[in-house]
């Protein structure tokens, strides 16, 4: 920020400092008020770097959710992208586009919310941009994480016959505001990628039938056949289905930011995590790879049917 509000904008970022913790977190050589912040990533393994923008009236709406819930939402969907690495998120910094009659109120409450979030997954923020505009609000998060020691789970190692799971039940995010309220999968990562090596992993954001999608185009080219059945519905997707008369199926395959991890395991390993689910995580079992591409759904009755991704796409302006 510059200009007239550049007060304004240091008692800002005194502010954050004066929130922030009194000690260094774990890792952090250097945090918020100097050019950059110096971290310390473990040594073994690499680092993971995502980002992630929310903008208002795209994501969120400011004048309904308030600052604080674009805050632990803006952190909390940057974790989700750690988590579907298995990974471990560490250090975050912020980059806001404030609108500028509301400003310092804004920043105020986006970062409560950042924080609350960033501390739940024990996450520094380390530092950040602050802007304001005639606008409305944009944030940006950048997270950095470090692999775990069971190694990275990308999108692109799904093979066919490895089974698809997804960590718990899906669709209706929007209807009571459950999109705002991430709840990233850091915890069941590890633990699926200690116990069942997952061939591919993604967070559920776009939608299981863009996201499950992405893991078959990145592996090759390859499909999916899901049991109808076997897909859990969320009861927020249901409820939503009276007021709107879309399948609380539909819901549950189209619909986005669930958050949960949808992965794949190859066969032997899959049948062990069956057979003995690890604790701590839902593991609800949907399908096959197949080598044909496409994702098929068979009901109970042998019927079966190809369903399109139809999750969100912002370039091909998708559903809001
Ligand atoms: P510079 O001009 O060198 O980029 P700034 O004046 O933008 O520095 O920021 C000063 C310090 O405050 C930096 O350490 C920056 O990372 C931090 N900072 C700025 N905005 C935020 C924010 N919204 N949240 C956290 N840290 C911030
Ligand atoms: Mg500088």
């Amino acid at each position: 920020m510059s200009g007239e509000r550049r007060g304004g904008e240091f008692e800002l970022i005194d502010w954050i400092r004066r929130v922030g913790p009194a000690e260094p977190p774990d890792g952090v050589i250097l945090g918020i008020g100097d050019d950059c912040a110096i971290v310390d990533l473990s040594s073994e393994g690499f680092a993971l770097v995502t980002t992630d923008m929310l903008m208002d009236g795209r994501h969120f709406r400011l004048a309904d959710d308030g600052a604080e819930a674009v805050g632990y939402k803006a952190m909390g969907v940057n974790i989700s992208d750690v988590a579907a690495m298995a990974g471990v998120p560490r250090f975050a910094v912020v980059a806001v586009a404030l609108p500028r009659a509301i400003a310092v109120e804004t920043a105020q409450g986006l970062h409560k919310g950042l924080k609350r979030m960033a501390d739940r997954f024990e996450v520094a923020l380390v530092g950040g941009d602050t802007n304001a505009w005639d606008g409305p609000l944009v944030v940006s998060v950048t997270l950095l994480g470090d692999t775990s020691p069971f190694g990275a789970a990308p999108r692109s190692g799904a093979k066919p016959g490895d089974v698809v799971f997804v960590t718990g039940p899906l669709g209706g995010s929007l209807f009571r505001g459950r999109h705002l309220r991430p709840e990233p999968r850091v915890k069941e990562a590890l633990i699926l990628a200690e116990a069942a090596s997952p061939s591919a992993m993604i967070d559920l954001s776009d939608g299981l039938s863009s996201d499950l999608g992405h893991i078959l185009v990145e592996s090759g080219g390859l499909g999916a056949e899901l049991d109808a059945d076997a897909i859990p519905i969320h009861p927020d997707a249901v409820d939503q289905s009276q007021a709107d008369g879309i399948s609380p199926l539909d819901h549950a395959l189209h619909d986005g930011e669930d958050f949960e991890l949808c992965l794949t395991v190859e066969p032997e390993l899959a049948a062990k995590v069956m057979a003995s689910p690890p604790a701590g995580v839902q593991l609800h079992r949907l399908g096959v790879i197949a080598a044909e591409p496409g994702i098929r759904l068979r009901a109970a009755d042998g019927r079966t049917w190809a369903i399109e991704p139809k999750g969100f796409d912002h370039l091909a302006g998708g559903n809001p």
